[in-house]
């Protein structure tokens, strides 16, 4: 371990139980941003997997830590508490996207360590396949889905002038996998309708499964989940015209007001990304709160309509001491 990891663990660690640190988080509350839970750690530990998905172990470990140092809540009790501040602080699990491993990974742990948690559903994939451009390409190039559509996607990303760097030949699964993710970053800048095409020369494999509404419901009947809107195609909002915006944001509240018993009036920007007009938009479809990207800790005079969050990954869940250095730097920002 090098010093300033260690540095950072224990700095965060001595936060949490400091009263400076108890001073500063009272009545506060940190809200965590989850995707996936996979069924492996070693496939999350991978730095192309690392960002979006947690492994079992990994996010067994980070709720035990959690309900040690944290009252672990349900979101709404952060964003409109109706009891007095207890001395711990608050911390509320959400998870973006709605992907069926959710159920299937991330419930049987919740439940064992009884810990709530809020998931945002894009509405359009329920009970179908995610379209996700970035996971679908990700792992045809991991070759996760079989050599022949690994090289016919490799061909078709050579006509669209995005040839393949030569580290995804690397022996080295790190190295190789860290080359993938740098290369599908470097994708963002084709357009919306060129990462489609490309995602259509996926095998359909590789779309995965999002969560159906069956699961959506017995998820909600368990008492310890809620589910809220991420857009209904997860089309980045900030991107759409008046029309298609209001439409977009509609068209996912409707379904979750059909679809569950209880949604939450909380919207979840895909991407976290938003701007003055789309806060409107989304305060107009009656959404009195909803939640970015950016990182920091939430008090009761924080912009209602981008809530601060943050992002947990591989990392951070094998080491939950480092999202205490994280708070601590968000509590003095
Ligand atoms: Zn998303």
């Amino acid at each position: 371990m090098g010093i300033k990891h260690l540095f950072k663990q224990t700095s965060g660690w001595l936060y949490l139980n400091s009263s400076v640190g108890r001073n500063q988080l009272h009545g506060a509350g940190v809200i965590l941003m989850l995707h996936r839970v996979l069924s492996n750690d070693r496939a999350a530990d991978l730095p192309h997997r690392n960002e979006l998905c947690v492994g079992p172990k990994a996010f067994d470990h980070l709720l035990g830590w959690l309900t040690r140092h944290f009252d672990c809540v349900p979101l709404m009790d952060i964003l409109q508490p109706t009891q007095r501040p207890s001395k711990r602080p608050k911390v509320a699990l959400t998870f973006d996207d709605g992907w069926r491993d959710n159920a299937m990974n991330a419930f049987p742990l919740l439940l064992k360590h009884q810990v709530p948690a809020s998931i945002f559903l894009s509405s359009d994939f329920i009970g179908s396949r995610q379209r996700f451009w970035w996971e679908s390409i990700s792992e045809t190039l991991w070759g996760t889905h079989g050599e022949e559509p690994r090289m016919h996607l490799i061909e078709c990303l050579q006509q669209a002038g995005r040839p393949l760097p030569g580290l995804l030949d690397n022996a080295d699964a790190d190295r190789r996998s860290l080359a993938l993710l740098r290369f599908v970053q470097s994708l963002k800048t084709l357009t919306a309708d060129e990462l489609n095409r490309l995602t259509d020369e996926c095998p359909t494999d590789s779309m995965p499964q999002a969560l159906d509404w069956q699961q959506v419901r017995a998820l909600e009947n368990s008492g310890l989940v809620r589910f809220g809107p991420h857009g209904a195609s997860h089309a980045i909002l900030t991107g759409l015209d008046d029309c298609t915006l209001a439409q977009e944001i509609r068209r996912s509240r409707d379904a979750l007001q059909n679809g569950c018993n209880r949604p939450l009036p909380v919207y979840c920007y895909p991407n976290g990304d938003n701007d003055a007009r789309v806060r409107q938009q989304v305060a107009d479809h009656d959404f009195p709160f909803a939640l970015g990207t950016t990182t920091g800790i939430y008090r009761g005079d924080s912009e209602p309509l981008a809530l601060p969050r943050f992002g947990v990954s591989q990392r951070v869940a094998r080491n939950p001491q480092l999202l205490s250095w994280r708070i601590y730097r968000g509590a003095r920002a």
